[in-house]
């Protein structure tokens, strides 16, 4: 959507002078031709630039009559951008961090009183895109991060999207987090790798200390022959993902087992649509706990989703378990509030249930993980049978 409202006036003023009176090429007269002014919104808020502009008067000068800038200027904003530097770097970090989408960034700078077209955040993210892909290509600036740190340890792993498509090979420093070269392969064999590998050594301005990569055949070849003599070591998170993999298919098939015990929340919610007496209420909530608990994935080796999936379900039981002490019905969730029918068939609700959370339930270990939000959903009646064996 347009901007619909006139920029609003920049309250404050800024005069922006070049660094010399000199023109910076030959050294010559560069007297002031003209004053430019332009408006750059800021984080702060809008600011009105005045910038002295100064001409080369030797005509002898390439940078003859031709406009000496404010070095400043480019700290502030792009050229003839409205925007300034720090307003892209947080509509980067918001896209780039937090995953955020192009509407959620723009009302995110409407809330911080920016006057901004939503059209000019997809525009300025672009820019954002740009700037980065400069800096990373910056040949010079990483040469010298490496030389201050006087080693590198490289990371190299191969990212393929999809089986049978080029292999994203990407080869990092460890020490610094710099990416010092990726390029796209067709394939991973040795031949391949041996030049990528030469050609990042061969740039380096500073020694290898290490090689970091999983356990591949033709990666510890590849390494071998384009660095000898660097110690290889392979990656902690592979080893233990090699070591885990019989656990994890264990895991695997006891999250299989457990999902086929508890089938059939789709007919619960579905014989409570349109009702919106406390019983329905509740027994949706728990409905909606089981579905988000079983498409919780954990990520191996690091996280068992079948164990995970057995605690929540766990928890869930348990709570249903108090309902139950305190009065609760235990018998057919389908027979139970059936009686009383909502007035008015409001569509389900998937907040808070009416019946009070039953306390101890977020104490519980094995609850700490599930999001604050769908904890009260987890408190009362029915449903039990789908998983009670
Ligand atoms: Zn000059």
């Amino acid at each position: 959507m347009a901007r619909h409202v006139a920029r609003p006036a920049a309250p404050r003023s800024y005069r922006l002078e070049p660094e010399q009176a000199r023109c910076p090429h030959c050294g010559g007269t560069a007297r002031v031709a003209y004053h430019d002014r332009r408006t750059v919104a800021t984080l702060d808020g809008p600011y009105a630039l005045t910038l002295v502009v100064r001409l080369c008067r030797e005509p002898t000068c390439p940078r003859y009559r031709r406009p000496y800038r404010p070095e400043e200027e480019g700290g502030w904003a792009l050229p003839h951008g409205e925007f300034g530097l720090d307003v892209i770097a947080l509509m980067g970090a918001l896209r780039y961090g937090e995953h955020r989408s192009v509407p959620e960034i723009h009302r995110a700078l409407v809330a911080r009183g920016m006057a901004i077209a939503a059209r000019s955040v997809t525009k300025l993210l672009y820019r954002y895109e740009e700037l980065v892909a400069l800096r990373l290509a910056d040949q010079g600036r990483l040469a010298e991060r490496l030389r201050e740190q006087g080693q590198v340890i490289l990371a190299l792993d191969g990212l393929q999207p999809d089986v049978g498509h080029e292999v994203l090979w990407v080869l990092r420093d460890c020490l610094s987090g710099e990416i010092l070269l990726a390029r796209s392969l067709l394939g991973s064999t040795e031949a391949e790798l041996v030049p990528l590998l030469r050609e990042v050594a061969a740039a380096l301005p500073v020694p290898m200390r290490g090689v970091i990569s999983d356990g591949q055949e033709s990666l510890r070849n590849a390494v071998r022959t384009a660095l000898p003599g660097v110690p290889h070591q392979l990656c902690q998170f592979h080893y233990l993902r090699e070591a885990a993999k019989v656990i994890v298919e264990a895991d695997r098939h006891a999250k299989v087992l457990l999902k086929k015990a508890v089938r059939g929340v789709r007919p619960i919610e579905r014989a409570r649509e349109g009702r919106d007496d406390e019983a329905a209420r509740a027994a949706r909530g728990y409905c909606l706990a089981v579905r988000s608990a079983l498409t919780d994935d954990g990520r191996p080796p690091l996280c068992a989703s079948g164990l995970r999936l057995h605690e929540r379900l766990t928890a869930i039981r348990a709570s249903l378990d108090r309902v139950a002490e305190k009065g609760g019905s235990r018998k057919n969730p389908t027979a139970s509030g059936s009686s009383s029918r909502a007035a008015s068939p409001r569509p389900p609700t998937t907040g808070r249930p009416s019946a009070p959370p039953t306390p101890g339930s977020t104490g519980r270990r094995t609850c700490s993980r599930i999001a604050p939000g769908s904890r009260a959903r987890r408190s009362a009646p029915t449903t039990k049978r789908y998983w009670g064996r």
